[in-house]
């Protein structure tokens, strides 16, 4: 099995810090009455006034609590895991930019585990038809948690068929877009001055997960052995400022799986905690994280509330560390791109493949097999490719990019190589689609290289050889159209 699916979810050791799920009822009456959306207060830390000259940019920040207050199981590990209550609230957050020319952009960063296409589009179409914001301008961003709720048919197989329980996730699913909905008219409705600052900390404790056996980690560490494998320790950060010197908004980004805990508790794991520590030190602020390209990164050690915490801390470290500077003004330009690309699967399923698959030992794999062949002998064809999404926008000169799915930490090394350090290069974005790996991860295989499409539903098993250059060609011309940035910005 493979690595971070293989583990059962383990009673958590600290469970006497969760609350009821009756409790969190009050919370998700105001999700629905639409009173948990709250424009981000200002806050009130003095600092020098922004010279009106460096706040062309308008920001609004809005905030949303997503917590059920149904028993939608957890996400993900391929269990049904029952929930018990919360260690903290989970989040929807957005952050919406407008230029000094008029265009504008939406960023919606969330605790969920996988937002799959059938749900965010719903959220599209809306935004289109309601505030006429096109696909190039929304990215929803999902953080990868592994203590959040189930949505939509991500990953189905999973999980055992319950009907009662998918009736719970539909209608949670359905309120998750109303909230997304009003989240975005919310930060836009907050649209005000504002000065955009970016920079980088770094953070040590997302480690190759393909390259250093888990069990392993913790003596290597102790012995101070040196870890093995590629990874993208960078902290990615950009601040909203306030022309008062309240800073509103601080975003901030890392490449590894959100994967500390497998208890039944809700709970941000180490994001959520690093979030909650930074709006702590930095009261009236909404703190806003991006998974970078952690698809083949997980938090070791792990397995423990402590530990995420730690995790938690050492990353808001990490923002303080770009907080204290030096930060970039960012200038008031924007431009966006968006594509949706066809990635060829390596081959689509026979029906013998269904037939086999239907009787594995693998329980994931024979809901699969059985599913795929109902739709089969119904009549529906399979694709031999998966629609999926690129972004590219540049605010100033910085590039961020948005790529859908797993993306191992190789994207992130090589479109920072390709287009400036400076350069966030965000997985998890828009559609939970399946691990993404880059040619080196193809060839070696492995979970996150090899024949496990099936665990995200998809007709075949592995992607086709192409998948980097296919995506690398296209995210190339995405960069082109929204204008690369200066030679002297890629330090
Ligand atoms: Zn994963």
């Amino acid at each position: 099995m493979p690595p971070h699916h293989s583990q059962q979810a383990a009673p958590e050791a600290d469970a006497g810090r969760s609350v009821p799920i009756a409790g969190l009822l009050v919370l998700f009456l105001a999700i629905l009455l639409g009173a948990g959306l709250a424009a981000g207060p200002g806050a009130a830390a003095a600092a020098e006034p922004e010279s009106t000259d460096a706040t062309a940019w308008r920001v609004g920040v809005a905030r949303a609590v997503i917590t059920p207050d149904t028993p939608v199981w957890l996400a993900g590990y391929g269990t049904k895991r029952e929930p018990d209550g919360k260690l903290h609230d989970l989040w929807a957050k957005a952050l919406a930019f407008e230029a000094a020319d008029g265009g504008r952009a939406v960023l919606i960063a969330t605790d969920f585990q996988g937002v799959p296409a059938s749900m965010s589009d719903r959220v599209f179409a809306r935004l289109a038809a309601d505030h006429g914001l096109d696909r190039s301008r929304v990215m929803l961003a999902y953080s990868h948690n592994h203590s959040s709720p189930r949505l939509g048919d991500d990953l189905v197989d999973y999980y055992p068929v319950d009907p009662a329980q998918e009736a719970l996730v539909d209608r949670y699913t359905a309120a998750c877009v109303e909230t997304c909905l009003r989240l975005v008219g919310a930060a836009l409705a907050d649209l005000a001055p504002a000065t955009i600052r970016v920079g980088a900390g770094r953070a040590g404790f997302a480690v190759n997960r393909r390259d250093n056996p888990e069990a392993e980690v913790a003596d290597r560490l102790a012995r101070g052995e040196p870890l093995r494998g590629m990874t993208d320790h960078a902290v990615p950060v950009l601040t909203v400022t306030r022309p008062d010197g309240a800073l509103a908004a601080i975003l901030f980004g890392y490449a590894c799986h959100p994967t500390t805990l497998s208890s039944t508790t809700y709970c941000g794991d180490y994001p959520g905690f690093a979030q909650v520590a930074l709006e702590r030190s930095h009261p009236g602020t909404t703190a806003l994280f991006v998974n970078t390209c952690g698809g083949d990164q997980n938090p070791l050690p792990r397995r423990s509330v402590p530990l995420c915490e730690r995790y938690g801390t050492m990353l808001a470290a990490g923002v303080e560390e770009a907080l204290r500077g030096p930060l970039d003004s960012v200038p008031a330009r924007l431009r966006t791109a968006f594509a949706s690309i066809d990635l060829d699967y390596e081959r689509v399923v026979t029906e013998a493949d269904l037939r086999q698959a239907a009787a594995d030992p693998n329980a994931i794999k024979a809901r699969w097999g059985r599913r795929l062949l109902a739709k089969l002998e119904a009549g529906e064809p399979f694709a031999s490719a998966y629609p999926y999404p690129l972004h590219a926008w540049r605010l100033g000169n910085t590039l961020v990019l948005g790529m859908g799915g797993e993306t191992v930490v190789d994207y992130a090394l090589r479109f920072k190589r390709q287009w400036g350090a400076g350069t966030w290069v965000l997985g998890y974005t828009d559609d939970m689609a399946a691990y993404i790996p880059s040619r080196r991860v193809w060839e070696e295989g492995g979970y996150e290289g090899g024949a496990f499409l099936y665990e995200y539903g998809r007709p075949a098993f592995r992607w086709a050889g192409t998948v980097e250059e296919r995506v690398a060609a296209t995210v190339t011309t995405l960069v082109e159209k929204v204008g690369p940035p200066p030679a002297a910005e890629r330090d």
